[in-house]
């Protein structure tokens, strides 16, 4: 453990799942832990439940004076660092740390730690079913919906723990340290949240800080920034490629995938689907490698991994038309990856909250790959200026006419794809509440 928190007084700001997490963690530690939350107490009779049970301290609404009487700070992954709350306690100096730091002091498990700007849960998902093939117990964590300090408690040297974090997690590292890093990619996301583009990279690349001379950072080969700053750390390096081999560990080539030089599996083998989740399939097999995870094992879960639920997800097939919830897509990089994962002609419905996308940069593929345009929500007018004279184009005031339009308008051998390019939030809870209507309202067809 970095740090000894016994009868420490410890912060932790945020009261959803991973600070949760981590507020029961550390009392099992035997510190003295109190949640700040600014969210109103009536919202929060769960998290309240939970935090009495515990025997936590805890106060909702605001942050008071006694979030400042602490020897540690910890910080939920959905407060952002720029944030008035962590502008003030590092300003009083107040040491501040992000939960996967935390669960990592008491992790005895080696860790995978995954970062990129796009396919982070697909691939930690994957690299987490090819563990499990040789270490039942292994421990798939962090963004994907599971805080990391829910796992480490009763965890032990001879298994494997892989990690999904973000950029504002890795802010607030110290001595994180896996054993083996993965960046996917880098893209830009979350620009609202930093000064530049050039800041959020640096973010991410945060997951190299700890990384030593036997550490391995796996990385995409495609992206030259991120090959450019690799080059200059002194751990091992492991490229994938989608453009074919030279230098690369892992590699697309001529339909397959390249493990070492190996021909690993033809990707009609997998029911994954499009470049993107080749890419992935790459660094899951390289980061399952390290883990020795056999070659055989990593080939035999890419034979049967389904990808994850709302990306790229098979619901059914109706009369010979197949339906696919896309509803994780959320930026036009997402809807462009899916337009180019099949071959099939492609029933498009799309829309939702725009968040000032260039929808134009979609014109090319739309008119290759897409038979008929649905639309809805608050986007569906900007999009239907851009798209009009390319297809068929129709706007719907629901999901579900939606979906009544998509089954009138195909035939046999279609494809209809739910992939928004845009947020959920003007119609939908969220992309989850959007993906699960979609596939009740298939289901019921
Ligand atoms: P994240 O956890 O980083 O948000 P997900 O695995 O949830 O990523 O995938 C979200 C969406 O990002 C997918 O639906 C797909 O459209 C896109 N995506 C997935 N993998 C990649 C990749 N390697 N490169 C670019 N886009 C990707």
């Amino acid at each position: 453990m970095a740090i000894d928190i016994k009868n420490k007084k410890i912060t932790v700001l945020g009261a959803a799942r991973s600070g949760l997490a981590a507020a029961k963690l550390v009392k099992n530690f035997g510190a003295q832990v109190f949640v700040s939350d600014i969210s109103k107490k009536d919202d929060k009779k769960r998290q309240i439940e939970i935090l009495e049970q515990a025997g936590i301290e805890y106060e909702f609404g605001a942050h008071s004076k006694r979030a400042f009487e602490a020897d540690l700070v910890v910080l939920s992954p959905g407060i952002p660092v720029k944030s008035e709350i962590v502008q003030l306690i590092m300003q009083a100096k107040i040491p501040l740390y992000s939960e996967i730091e935390i669960a990592g002091w008491f992790c005895r498990a080696p860790i995978i730690a995954v970062t990129g700007s796009n396919g982070k849960t697909t691939t930690t998902t994957l690299i987490g079913e090819m563990l499990k093939k040789r270490y039942p117990d292994a421990i798939v964590a962090g963004n994907i919906g599971a805080p990391f300090s829910d796992y480490v408690e009763n965890s032990h040297e001879k298994t494997w723990a892989v990690v999904e974090v973000s950029s504002f997690q890795l802010e607030t590292i110290d001595t994180f340290c896996p054993c083996t890093a993965a960046v996917l990619n880098f893209a830009p996301n979350h620009l609202d949240h930093y000064k530049s583009y050039e800041d959020y990279l640096k973010a991410k690349w945060r997951i190299t800080k700890n990384l030593k001379a036997d550490d391995l950072l796996i990385f995409n080969s495609a992206d030259q920034k991120l090959s450019g700053w690799a080059e200059n750390l002194s751990c091992r390096l492991q490229r994938f490629d989608i453009e074919g081999g030279k230098n690369a560990a892992a590699f697309y080539e001529k339909g397959a995938l390249f493990l070492n030089e190996k021909k690993l599996i033809d990707v009609n083998e997998m029911p994954l689907r499009g470049i993107h989740n080749y890419m992935n399939a790459m660094a899951a097999a390289l980061a399952a490698a390290r883990a020795n995870v056999s070659f055989d094992h990593i080939k035999e879960t890419l034979q049967t991994f389904n990808g994850v639920e709302h990306r790229l997800e098979f619901v059914a097939e109706k009369n010979g038309v197949k339906y696919i919830n896309d509803s994780k897509a959320t930026t036009v990089e997402s809807l462009s990856f899916a337009l180019q994962s099949f071959n099939e002609p492609i029933v498009l419905i799309a829309g939702g909250k725009d968040k000032g996308s260039d929808f134009t940069k979609l014109n090319d593929l739309i008119s290759k790959q897409v038979k008929e345009i649905i639309l809805i929500g608050n986007a569906a007018s900007k999009m239907s200026e851009v798209w009009r004279d390319l297809k068929p184009l129709h706007i719907m005031d629901t999901l579900e006419s939606a979906v009544l339009k998509a089954q009138a308008v195909t035939e046999k051998g279609d494809v209809v794809i739910l992939s928004p390019a845009c947020a959920s939030f003007d119609m939908f809870a969220d992309f989850e509440d959007r993906g699960r209507q979609f596939k009740k309202i298939v289901n019921n067809l």
